[in-house]
């Protein structure tokens, strides 16, 4: 029997975070200044294995998980990831399999990853203006290297491939048009994030955010655009579609128009700990009863009580909180 929670939202989707380390030092997610050299992260035996992380996924397969995500940090550091494709792509029920990276690696994994049974993609990229791109990851790297990697996920068929872009003020707002334009009629659907309050590392202030509202506007004045019905409920990116044919966009609006009336999403740590919401401060450690010896079922009757008493909404109460609680980062949990 699929659960629900405290507040009716079934378990519909899973993301898997198999990685606290990065590439980029995108400012917004890890500062350079909070994640260099002396940053502590998780350690190779502390991650749960390819093996643990597959076993769980298919207990959550058994709850009702259809979607499953792949993320980071970034996913495709962990060595040897297609071996845990593989194991996912195996099981029965799961409809979606998907990775979000920043897309530096993929003209070196995209075949090996769709050749293991990843069915699609999404590729962050923040700007297609270098300079702000370059300031955006802060480790230097160009846009045109991105462009690559996502043609190198198209040949190899990971398809529908979405874009994400983080929309912060000041800093690559002035862009968003040319970032639409670009892929505009190509298929590729872009997605534009409000930049949210995730972890306590980022210096998020509200002045910073661009209210979806006005992203779509942006967008709309340039080229048009009319609003386009949600694929399932819960979807998170409210979508709009070209009025002249070419293609969609998403738009997703976690700050100023909160979803978790629809929010059907369990996230595994790297180190196997289960967060019912991107907002938590802590989580429920399933590594140790996955390591003493627990039995399918007794894991199965774990996740139906975790999931029976979550009744969390963050983004709902958020405008109502006066002190920022302890949060686990982004750089952690994979968004
Ligand atoms: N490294 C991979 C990547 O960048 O695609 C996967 C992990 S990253 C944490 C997942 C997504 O979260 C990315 O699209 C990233 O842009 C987004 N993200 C990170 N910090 C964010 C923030 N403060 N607000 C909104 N989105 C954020
Ligand atoms: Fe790395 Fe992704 Fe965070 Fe950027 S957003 S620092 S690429 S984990
Ligand atoms: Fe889901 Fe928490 Fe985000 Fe609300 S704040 S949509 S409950 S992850």
């Amino acid at each position: 029997m699929a659960p629900k929670d405290k507040m009716g939202r079934r378990l519909h989707d899973l993301r898997i975070s198999v990685t606290d380390r990065c590439n980029f030092r995108c400012p917004y997610c890890m500062p350079k200044e909070l994640f260099g050299p002396a940053f502590e992260f998780i350690q190779r035996q502390q991650l749960l294995t390819y093996e643990e992380i597959a076993r769980l996924a298919r207990i959550f397969v058994g709850l009702g998980v259809e979607k499953v995500r792949l993320t980071g940090g970034e996913p495709l550091l962990r060595r040897d990831l297609s071996d845990l494709i593989r194991l996912l792509a195996k099981l029965p029920g799961v409809r979606d399999l998907t990775l979000t990276t920043n897309g530096l690696l993929l003209p070196k994994f995209a075949t090996h990853l769709a050749a293991a049974g990843l069915h699609r993609v999404t590729v962050s990229l923040d700007s297609l203006d270098d300079g702000v791109f370059r300031r955006m990851n802060d480790v230097g790297v160009g846009v045109e290297e991105i462009l690559t990697g996502i043609d190198a996920a198209l040949a190899a068929g990971l398809t529908p491939l979405k874009v994400n872009a983080v929309v912060q003020r000041g800093v690559n707002d002035h862009t968003l048009v040319d970032l639409a334009r670009h892929f505009h009629g190509s298929g590729v659907i872009v997605r534009f994030i409000e930049f949210m309050d995730v972890g306590t590392t980022n210096g998020w202030r509200l002045d910073d955010v661009v209210p979806a509202s006005e992203i779509v506007e942006c967008i709309d004045r340039a080229l048009p655009l009319e609003p386009l019905r949600a694929n399932y409920p819960g979807e998170v990116a409210r979508r709009w579609r070209y009025r002249d044919g070419g293609g969609e966009i998403g738009v997703i609006s976690s700050v100023t128009q909160p979803f978790c009336g629809g929010c059907t999403r369990a996230r595994l740590s790297p180190e196997g700990k289960l967060f019912t919401c991107l907002f938590a401060s802590a989580g429920h450690d399933l590594r140790a009863p996955l390591r003493a010896g627990d039995s399918d079922e007794e894991l199965r009757q774990q996740l139906t009580r975790l999931w029976g008493t979550r009744d969390d909404r963050y983004s709902e109460l958020r405008s109502a909180q006066t002190t920022r609680q302890p949060r686990i980062e982004m750089s952690y949990i994979g968004g």
